[in-house]
Parts: C-alpha cells; sequence; structure tokens
C-alpha cells in the first residue's frame, strides 16, 4: 500500500482514504510537512462511522491554522509571531484527520 504519511504510530495510506485524494492535492504537502510534530488523540462520535458501521471509535488529528491572502498555510503557532496587521488578513483554516479504529479508513474535514 501507498503510505501518505505517518503521526506517530498512525500510517496513513492512500489505499485507505475514503475521499478522492487529488481533491487534497493542497492540504496533503501540508500534513506531511508537519507530520513529526503532529499526535493525535481518541474520540467517539454521534453514531457509528460510515466506513464500516462497526464502531465511533476514532483517532483525531487536528491541526489549527489560517491561510494568508497568498493562500499560504500558516499554523496557529506561526500566526501568533505576525504582526497584528499581517494577522488581520488570515483566514482560519483548520485541518482535521479522522481516521476509523476498527477498519483503518480514514477523512480529511477541513474547517474555513
Ligand atoms: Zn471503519
Amino acid at each position: 500500500m501507498k503510505k501518505i504519511f505517518e503521526i506517530k504510530d498512525l500510517k496513513f495510506y492512500e489505499e485507505e482514504f475514503l475521499d478522492n485524494i487529488e481533491d487534497y492535492d493542497d492540504v496533503i504537502p501540508i500534513i506531511q510537512e508537519l507530520s513529526l510534530e503532529l499526535n493525535y488523540e481518541e474520540i467517539e462520535t454521534v453514531g457509528n462511522n460510515d466506513c464500516c458501521n462497526m464502531t465511533n471509535k476514532n483517532y483525531i488529528v487536528e491541526i489549527p491554522g489560517f491561510l494568508d491572502k497568498e493562500d499560504n498555510f500558516i499554523t496557529k503557532d506561526e500566526a501568533e509571531k505576525l504582526t497584528e496587521e499581517s494577522e488581520m488578513s488570515l483566514s482560519l483554516f483548520v485541518i482535521r484527520i479522522y481516521k476509523c479504529r476498527e477498519c483503518n479508513k480514514w477523512i480529511i474535514d477541513i474547517l474555513e
């Protein structure tokens, strides 16, 4: 299988991605670049996961950040170092990755 990135001991394979990976061409490199610093948590969602309907347990990785005027991704930590003026021009962009604990399928969810 083709590994896209890994976060701690979790591996994310292209074959287990539930959407069309090409739609996330701009987001995947951001995750790959930050992957060494990222961590995951365990959450339970309301109702079972659609992928396998076996569990409501998921791993979640959250990358809080922003897009600047040129659509470059800036992490929350980086944004805090900016001047107030450049901070004003940022728009919210949070990347969330959910991975099913039963079947390992995963999705990316963007909050803008
Ligand atoms: Zn599943």
